[in-house]
């Protein structure tokens, strides 16, 4: 096995009992990018900062190995919308495609303070709108197991570095299924915490209401690694909540696992559908209790969400007109025409669509028959699952309806892009954790492509989550 192939678990025992470096570990990521990033091009940019770090790591693993927190010297990928202080941080998108962050993100800070490797930024859909990585203005990043087909998205760059063991493990971000929907596509384990749960600090906003950073790991023991590393409270954001928050109640003897039964229904590719019930009998085997349950509001979540975050999103990109932040186009004569030509030239077509469907629903007039509305039915949603979690313990469906779709299939039809994230948005509105594990594979073309399953649980209830992940991640 190489190196590079290991786990955050694995690694970090290696680097412990001083069987391999840092640098060793950190240099055999940089070989593998070298070798599969020209193809696959998860990243954006390398850093150059890596192997120091690497040899910072090992210094202190000889000076004091047994106080070396457990991301000492493990090699990372970061979206490229989570600010590092100098480097260029771009959302992927022309808008940012100079801007260099002056300050580290709460989540870097975390990671710096335990003295993780720092591997590169990678790649994602413009300004995090997307489900395919394929609106990057750097072009799309691909799929480690058929090159043909798209990575999921927004995360798609962190997604395939961890997939194709460029990176020991990366983080992402989730908005509507960004972290979840790439780890399924790419069959890895993405984990989108409680809403609250993570800083969002340093943080490119998209929809503030719904954002979250999370990790995306080769195993579900990684990713608690990761979250455990990144939680917690912070003087710069006020949406996360005190450690009490947590729940550390023991999972119960025999566990309640919901089923929604809207989960199952049209749309669902047969193949993904047979997945994942096997792997439901596989839990009842092993001695869960089996209960379909209903989420009646479902079908409205997509839409709500598509009100809900252009929204938010045409406030939170306001900032980005040419002056304050962001692409700068010089040759207009009056403040109007630099702040339209700015961001005629700056966004992608998404990102425009979005302002103008957010700017619309908020404006007087219309707010209260799109937002409001919009609002009612989240909160409708949210009610859902919480008379779900009155009866059973978590809830676990598909992550996505298909497999990886190929590239350029949905790319001309935003409607048929919006629902690849069809089970996840609805998690979101709710605030609630989930976390997409891998289920097995379908076979397409010859090629066996990764089927994710996803596990969402109540609020603040991270510990059982990755408690049940843990077991379904070994069952056969
Ligand atoms: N694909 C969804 C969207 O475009 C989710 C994006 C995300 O989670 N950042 O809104």
């Amino acid at each position: 096995m190489q190196l590079n192939q290991l786990t955050i678990t694995e690694a970090a025992k290696g680097l412990r009992s001083r069987e391999f470096s840092s640098e060793e570990l950190t240099r055999a990521c940089l070989a593998a990018i070298r070798e599969r990033d020209k193809d696959i091009h998860a990243f954006l940019k390398i850093s150059d900062r890596a192997t120091d770090a690497a040899k910072e790591a090992d210094k202190l693993f000889k000076n004091d190995p047994d106080t070396a927190p457990p991301l000492t010297g493990i090699p990372l990928v970061i979206k490229d919308n989570i600010l590092i202080e100098g480097e260029y941080c771009t959302a992927a998108s022309r808008m940012l495609e100079n801007y260099i962050a002056s300050y580290d993100a709460t989540v870097i800070r975390k990671l710096k303070n335990q003295h993780a490797v720092l591997l590169g930024k990678t790649n994602m859909d413009d300004s995090a709108m997307g489900s395919s990585t394929e609106s990057s203005y750097f072009g799309p990043t691909k799929n480690p197991h058929d090159l043909r087909r798209v990575p999921g998205g927004s995360s798609g760059g962190s997604g395939a570095a961890v997939a194709a063991d460029m990176c020991i493990a990366g983080l992402g971000s989730d908005t509507g299924g960004s972290i979840r929907q790439p780890a399924s596509f790419c069959g890895i384990v993405g984990m989108k915490p409680t809403y609250g749960a993570v800083s969002r600090h340093g943080l490119i906003a998209m929809a503030s209401s719904l954002d979250q950073i999370g990790p995306l790991t080769k195993t579900v023991a990684d990713a608690e690694i990761l979250f455990d590393a990144i939680r917690g409270q912070d003087g710069f954001d006020a949406t996360v909540a005190p450690e009490d928050s947590f729940s550390d109640e023991p999972m119960p003897e025999k566990i309640r696992i919901g089923v929604p039964k809207e989960y199952f229904s049209d749309g669902l590719d047969p193949d993904v559908k047979d997945t994942i019930t096997k792997l439901l009998a596989a839990c009842e085997w092993a001695g869960a209790q089996l209960h379909e349950i209903s989420l009646p509001h479902s079908s409205y979540a997509l839409p709500g969400y598509y009100i809900i975050v252009p929204s938010e999103v045409s406030a939170n990109l306001a900032r980005l007109d040419g002056i304050r932040y962001g692409y700068h186009e010089s040759k207009s004569m009056t403040l109007f025409d630099v702040y339209a030509q700015s961001r005629a030239a700056g966004f992608g077509p998404e990102i425009k669509r979005r302002i103008m469907l957010g700017t619309y629903a908020l404006s007087a007039g219309y707010y209260d028959a799109y937002y409001t509305k919009a609002q009612q039915v989240r909160r409708l949603i949210s009610d859902d699952f919480s008379d779900a979690f009155a009866k059973v313990d978590i809830l676990i469906g598909p992550t996505t309806p298909t497999p990886a779709f190929l590239c350029g299939e949905k790319t001309n039809d935003p409607l048929k892009m919006y629902l690849a994230d069809i089970y996840t948005v609805a998690i979101n509105l709710a605030g609630l954790p989930g976390m997409s594990i891998p289920a097995g594979f379908v076979m397409r073309d010859g090629i066996k492509l990764p089927v994710g399953l996803q596990i969402i649980a109540p609020r603040f209830h991270e510990k059982q989550l990755f408690a049940i992940g843990k077991i379904i991640e070994t069952l056969p």
